[in-house]
């Protein structure tokens, strides 16, 4: 089974991917690591995020199993991840490496941006998951804050609307519902109620279908 989740960033779709996937048994990828990290191996060498050439030599470099997440995870990488995706080149050399992923037993939860509408179409289940953009970056101020960073809330959400300005609006893949995902809006759900509404979704679906 393949299940594709998206939505625009701290929407909580990388804890659903995670605890999809130790609940349904399956690989897990956080696909915004991939852009994360090549935007990373950018600044530590003093280039512009825009740099097609060095993102591209980046991405054909990165070595997934060593990625350390705490060191990806910050916002510089995160702004800077945002600018670097929308280079198709870079998009085109990354793509491979995802369909892969999805394709090996038991199959796999991945969460990004572009999941149901362009890495994996044929996912069995497809969910886009969003929450508004104040709810965003108040979790996402409460996990710097957890994780010992100093946080301003204002510049966190400012963040997160320019984020989303140019995830949905780059001509490359971007940020959209897939005519066939189950839009899942937590908004107003804490983590575990958001988490039985995405499992309630995969067993509808696969009712639907007929699988077992
Ligand atoms: O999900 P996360 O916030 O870690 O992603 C960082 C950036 O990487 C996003 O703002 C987005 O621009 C980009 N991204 C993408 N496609 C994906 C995953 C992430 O363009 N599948």
């Amino acid at each position: 089974m393949i299940i594709a989740i998206d939505g625009p960033a701290a929407s909580g779709k990388g804890t659903l991917g995670k605890k999809l996937a130790a609940h349904y048994g399956l690989r897990h990828l956080d696909t915004g690591l991939l852009y994360r990290a090549v935007a990373k191996t950018l600044i530590d060498a003093g280039k512009q995020p825009s740099d097609k050439a060095a993102a591209v030599a980046a991405a054909k470099a990165l070595d997934p199993a060593r990625f350390d997440e705490a060191a990806l995870k910050g916002p510089a990488v995160g702004e800077a991840a945002s600018v670097v995706s929308a280079i198709p080149e870079l998009r085109a050399e990354l793509v491979a490496f995802q369909r892969d992923f999805a394709a090996k037993p038991p199959g796999a939860v991945l969460d990004g941006r572009d999941i149901g509408t362009v890495i994996c179409p044929d996912a069995d289940v497809k969910i886009f998951v969003t929450a508004s953009p104040e709810v965003r970056a108040r979790r996402r101020a409460l996990e710097y804050r957890a994780a010992g960073k100093a946080v301003d809330e204002a510049a966190v959400l400012a963040d997160i609307h320019r984020r989303d300005e140019r995830d949905t609006t780059r001509a490359a893949a971007p940020l959209k519902q897939a005519a066939d995902a189950h839009l899942l809006d937590t908004t107003h759900l804490d983590i575990d109620a958001a988490i039985r509404a995405a499992i309630d979704i995969v067993e509808a679906t696969r009712a639907g279908r007929g699988r077992d």
